[in-house]
């Protein structure tokens, strides 16, 4: 099949784009490579059945497809925070062009969405039938209510026009080819555990996330797209074992063997409290349900970033 992914040269699409590829399927990885490197995919270029085209998705983009994984959106608070109106035009137009896309060439598309549609949420875990509690005022709103705004274009696409979507609501994932400047909790964890800096922790900890290793996620977003139940979703996709975020600091000093003092800093605005999926829609589904824990997903993102040229200076 020909496939397009989006924002396939940052974290997950890097790992989407190297499963396709060895699936045998023809790839063409689009990025305007504001939080993707080209590293990512370095290795994939030397196949004839990849291809990395630099665009960016708020503009047309015409190509003959199958199948569309649209990722290209910077996933970090901090990376999407930085230009928040250029976030929701990725989320929004980006959404919009993919679709007009899928439409004209009848590709099934996926749309990278996520748990933050569930903002800081008064349902735990989360179910899909939840709508969700989102500020749409504030510094994460760019985020997370472009995405709510993608997932209801997906489905008046779907609707209005026939075009066989899959909606997956990601919770947080980790791994290999994180940025160690992404800015999200484990990578930054992980680079000041190694190189003995102070780990940070915002708030006073006990706020929880659950943590997908990314092999895990990816495994679920192939096995939803080629589901062959005409099924838009959304599903979500995550790890439902939960965490306080001093559990995770504790855990990667303790795995890093790292002499890093725990500090507090400000807590952001708008952070939510608790996270957790309910993940039986998935299992039911697609018989899909994450295989690698925290402290094994951990270790194996350790070992990268241990390894990372990039991490010394
Ligand atoms: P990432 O920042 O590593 O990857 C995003 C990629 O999109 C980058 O390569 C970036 O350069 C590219 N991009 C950004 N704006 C673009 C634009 N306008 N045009 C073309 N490319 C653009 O983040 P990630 O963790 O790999 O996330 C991938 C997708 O999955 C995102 O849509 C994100 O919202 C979603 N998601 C991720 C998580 C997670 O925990 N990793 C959780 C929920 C949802
Ligand atoms: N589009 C695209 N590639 C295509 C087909 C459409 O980028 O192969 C863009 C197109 O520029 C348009 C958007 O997708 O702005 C939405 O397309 P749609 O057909 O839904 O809307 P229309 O063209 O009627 O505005
Ligand atoms: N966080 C933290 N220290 C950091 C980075 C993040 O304590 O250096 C916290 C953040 O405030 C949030 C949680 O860790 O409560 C997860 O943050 P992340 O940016 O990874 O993702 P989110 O789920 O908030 O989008």
């Amino acid at each position: 099949m020909h496939v397009l992914v989006t924002g396939g040269s940052g974290f997950l699409g890097s790992h989407l784009s190297k499963r396709l590829v060895e699936d045998t399927h023809d790839v063409i990885c689009l990025d305007n490579f504001y939080t993707g490197d080209r590293k990512n995919v370095e290795h994939l270029l030397s196949f004839p059945n990849f291809e990395s085209v630099r665009h960016d998705v708020t503009f047309p983009y015409y190509v003959e497809v199958d199948r569309i994984y649209n990722l290209a959106c910077p996933a970090s608070p901090v990376h999407y925070q930085a230009n928040p109106v250029q976030t929701t035009k990725t989320s929004v137009h980006g959404a919009i062009n993919m679709l007009g896309l899928a439409k004209r060439t009848g590709a099934r598309i996926l749309q990278a969405s996520t748990s933050e549609v569930y903002g800081d949420p008064e349902v735990h875990p989360q179910t899909e039938d939840y709508w969700g509690r989102v500020n749409p005022i504030g510094i994460r709103a760019c985020y997370d209510e472009g995405k709510r705004c993608a997932e209801t274009l997906f489905f008046d696409y779907h609707r209005q026009n026939n075009v066989e979507i899959r909606v997956a609501r990601i919770f947080n994932t980790y791994g290999p080819k994180m940025q160690p400047n992404d800015g999200r909790v484990v990578s930054n964890f992980i680079v000041q555990a190694l190189k003995g800096q102070d780990i940070t922790i915002y708030g006073d900890g006990n706020q929880t996330r659950s943590f997908c290793f990314v092999d895990d996620l990816i495994d679920g977003l192939i096995g939803f797209m080629e589901l062959e139940e005409n099924f838009p979703g959304p599903i979500n996709l995550g790890n439902p074992t939960e965490f306080t975020i001093l559990e995770l600091a504790e855990t990667v000093i303790r795995l890093t063997k790292s002499k890093s003092k725990v500090v507090f800093k400000v807590l952001p605005q708008d952070d939510p409290m608790q996270r957790k999926p309910n993940i039986e829609l998935a299992q039911r589904k697609l018989g899909w349900e994450p295989k690698i824990q925290l402290e094994q997903g951990l270790i194996k993102t350790i070992k990268y970033f241990s390894k990372l040229d990039r991490l010394s200076g």
